[in-house]
């Protein structure tokens, strides 16, 4: 089978690979969509280190089962499914306490964020343990099945973690992938004023069209500003979603008392100074949100079943995996959200 096999920093090459044999207890599932996260992004140009080389990468991934071990009777040829790429032991106590993303026995299919990694769909076939697999609602595109990952680690941030309110006001930092599945999120939930930050008007344009009730061009105008001119009280929450350190910084910048920020989106190392008297005197809260748990995969793939999220959205660029070089291009164009590869 063909696969995107990661050889070194920005040596990505395809080739020929065995198709993966399957145990009793695994299906085999031909990869429909497969979308690029920034992590494996970072992987690719050497600011992600936690990996070695070689290795297939994509864990954002839908598909259609193609074979299915002697011990599998749940699933079948044919059914379309999603992946969820935290394989976890369900025996350990962060398992049985709901916390698979925590599980100390963990694996995950071309991610990160566990010991063990499995080769992912940057590929025509993987194959998996029927334990991640969730049913493809039949009236989502498997572009938008294959995103249910990052919703469900941005549902876990901003309806578990941060627990956004009826009618509240939430600034999100980051017009990028998992800022606008937040934005979703946040104006499904009920949000109060959704103002989006960034530096990339084409994103901005995004936000409003995915309901932002105002957007805000940092390199136009002070955003801590900009923010208490819509809401003179200050947001109840803040989302960090555009993985640089400056962002992360003005999260804190733009608090009141009582807001609760949360650090979603920098994975690169680095440091900012915050200062723990006032997050003291404002009772400032810090939750994040990293991985996802069965819990949030069927709370995020029910959302996308009753129409009250659509992930597929936020797509702008598609590839075939042969392509796999121009979908890497793609994704250092400013006007670039999620690329999608269709293997
Ligand atoms: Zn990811
Ligand atoms: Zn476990």
């Amino acid at each position: 089978m063909l696969a995107a096999v990661l050889e070194g920093v920005r040596q990505m090459e395809l080739k020929d690979v065995p198709v993966p044999g399957i145990k009793r207890n695994e299906v085999l599932v031909r990869v429909k969509a497969c979308g690029i996260c920034q992590t494996d992004y970072s992987a690719y140009t050497g600011r992600r280190t936690n990996w070695t080389p070689p290795i297939i990468l994509g864990h954002e991934i839908s598909g259609v089962v193609e074979d299915v071990g002697d011990e599998v009777d749940s699933w079948k040829l044919g059914d379309e499914v999603i992946l969820s790429p935290v394989i976890s032991c369900g025996e350990c106590d962060n398992c049985r306490l709901g916390l698979g993303h925590y599980c100390r026995n963990g694996k995950v299919i071309g991610g990160e964020g566990q010991k063990i990694v499995l080769p992912g769909g940057f590929a025509e076939y993987v194959a998996v343990p029927t334990s991640v697999l969730y049913k493809k609602p039949a009236n989502a595109t498997f572009e938008s099945a294959a995103l249910s990952e990052p919703l469900a680690g941005s549902y876990k941030g901003m309806i578990e973690y941060s627990n956004l309110r009826l009618g509240e006001d939430v600034v999100i930092i980051g017009a990028g992938a998992m800022g606008l599945l937040l934005l979703e999120l946040a104006v499904a939930g009920g949000a109060g004023n959704t103002i989006v930050i960034d530096v990339v008007d084409a994103r901005l344009k995004k936000a409003k069209e995915l309901g932002a009730t105002h957007t805000i061009n940092s390199k136009e105008v002070d955003p801590r500003e900009a923010v208490y001119d819509i809401i003179p009280n200050g947001p109840d929450i803040v989302f960090e979603a555009a993985g640089v350190l400056e962002a992360a910084k003005l999260s804190f910048g733009l608090t009141r008392r009582g807001t609760r920020v949360n650090m979603f989106g920098v994975i690169i190392p680095g440091e900012i100074p915050v200062s723990p008297a006032e997050i003291h005197f404002n009772e400032t809260r810090v939750d994040a949100s990293f991985s996802v748990n069965p819990r949030v995969m069927t709370k995020a793939i029910s959302l996308i079943e009753k129409g009250k999220v659509d992930p597929g959205k936020i797509v702008t660029h598609r590839f075939n995996l042969t392509e796999i070089d121009k979908a890497l291009e793609a994704m250092e164009l400013p006007d670039r959200i999620k690329v999608i590869i269709n293997p």
